[in-house]
């Protein structure tokens, strides 16, 4: 395993205590991350991953993937994270748990990643935080978050046994997690402002053949309605500026996503929507700090594409390190 060591300026035989420079920081838990992960860790980079929660990102909020190959029946997100990290371990990947509070550049180069007030130093960084729900941005959305308003149906959906509730949104997530829904609820109503659903074809051929699901087009929320609890909602409709309420007990939100980039805007170079710009090698705009996963600018969110990218990611990450060293194996 390659470390370099240096040692504090000052100090009596007792005290030289060896300071760790990691080869890699990753910053990040899910798909994207350990993949990189496991790469760095079997090419025997001494790798750190930082996660803020519990591996695995948001592909633990999914209920199946389907489309990540080699399983053809699908396999639940979850699992599909916990088998990740168990083979990112395997290779000797270190796990830390907290949130990045601050990131330094050394003129060395070395690279300083606070977490729990501890710094850790490395050479590189990888950075795959991804990305979060976004909100509505309506009256009543916060007030009653928790309350009805839930941005999660594997975590929520059994809350709302036999109730009517509505979904937000047309994407993949809004589809998938109203079929979701149907498991446990009476009835699903799918409001989208446009009259055509951005899902992919199958999951279009799914939602279309659900009885319990039905679609107000054109339409969008403009508010919550409830005291303690979610009692409806106010819609209007776009083309004819109609406003008009759904009485409902869930309001299930879907609408895309913002990445979790507001941390790292005076490092590097972001896009306008916040995610951060890189190169076909993933490298961003500052040397030795790589992206991957959903917290970068791309075309296509998927498990398989932040597993592709975490691996390009770490390769170019590997090269710039042993580039420094003066070292290559290849
Ligand atoms: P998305 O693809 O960005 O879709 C967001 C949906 O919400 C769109 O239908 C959009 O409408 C609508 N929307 C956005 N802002 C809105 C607002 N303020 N009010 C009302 N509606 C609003 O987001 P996503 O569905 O979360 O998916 C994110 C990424 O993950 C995508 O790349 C998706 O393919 C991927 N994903 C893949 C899978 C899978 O492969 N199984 C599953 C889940 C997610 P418009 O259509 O009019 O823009």
């Amino acid at each position: 395993m390659s470390v370099v060591s240096i040692k504090p300026k000052t100090s009596s035989k007792k005290e030289i205590k060896e300071e760790i420079i990691y080869d890699a920081i990753i910053i990040g838990g899910g798909p994207a991350g350990l993949t990189a992960g496991i790469y760095l860790s079997r090419a025997r980079m001494n790798t750190l991953l930082i996660e803020k929660a519990i591996p695995g990102g948001q592909v633990n909020l999914t209920e199946i993937i389907e489309n990540y190959p080699g399983f053809p029946h699908g396999i639940a997100g979850p699992e599909l994270m916990q088998k990740m990290e168990e083979q990112a371990v395997r290779f000797g990947l270190k796990i830390e748990y907290g949130e990045v509070e601050e990131i330094k550049i050394k003129e060395d180069k070395v690279k300083i990643v606070r977490i729990n007030n501890q710094e850790y130093k490395t050479l590189t960084i990888i950075l795959a935080s991804g990305a979060e729900a976004s909100k509505l941005e309506v009256p009543g959305e916060e007030e009653l978050r928790g309350r009805g308003v839930s941005y999660c149906a594997t975590c929520d959906a059994p809350f709302f046994k036999h109730q009517k509730i509505v979904v937000v949104g047309g994407g993949d997530t809004a589809i998938e997690e109203a079929l979701y829904l149907t498991k446990f609820v009476w009835e699903v109503t799918i409001i989208h402002r446009r009259d055509r659903l951005r899902a992919t074809k199958i999951l279009q051929e799914r939602v279309f053949a659900n009885e319990k699901i039905n679609f107000v087009w054109d339409s969008v929320v403009t508010r919550v309605l409830g005291n303690e609890k979610v009692e409806g909602v106010l819609i209007q409709n776009k083309k004819t500026g109609e406003e008009k309420e759904i009485p409902c007990q869930g309001v299930f939100v879907f609408v895309g996503n913002i990445p979790n980039s507001n941390f790292l805007k005076e490092l590097v170079k972001l896009g306008k929507k916040g995610y951060i710009l890189t190169d076909d090698n993933m490298m961003t705009s500052q040397e030795g700090i790589y992206a991957c996963g959903d917290i970068r600018k791309k075309i296509l969110r998927q498990v398989v594409t932040a597993c592709g990218e975490g691996a390009t990611a770490s390769f170019a990450a590997q090269k710039y390190i042993e580039e420094i060293k003066g070292v290559s194996y290849r």
